[in-house]
């Protein structure tokens, strides 16, 4: 799940497991899990979880309901999901230079 944290005067989103409920501070540990599409145009949610645990119970949930699973890592779900959102390299590029001023979480 998506959400915001005040910190240092500034209001930042994060990216929080949508099993266990806390932050995933590292894209390259999280998933992003969803029940398979099989037709053209077909759009589904996906749940974003922590590799391990949260992913495998994730999975179960989804297949206890009879469904297919696809995952990917996050990581590549969010490179996807900006670059599917009109973000281009020279943006991201700008926005890390801006960031950098502020350092990380
Ligand atoms: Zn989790």
């Amino acid at each position: 799940m998506l959400k915001l944290i005040r910190k240092s005067d500034r209001t930042l989103p994060i990216i929080c497991c949508d099993v266990c409920g806390t932050w995933i501070d590292d894209a390259a540990l999280g998933a992003a899990v969803f029940a398979s599409l099989s037709s053209e145009g077909d759009t589904n949610e996906a749940r974003l979880t922590h590799k391990g645990a949260c992913h495998d119970k994730a999975e179960a949930e989804l297949r206890g309901k009879g469904h297919n699973v696809g995952w990917l890592e996050l990581k590549d779900f969010l490179s996807n999901m900006l670059h599917n959102s009109g973000v281009s390299l020279d943006v991201l590029k700008q926005m890390h230079a801006d960031h950098e001023k502020f350092g990380r979480l």
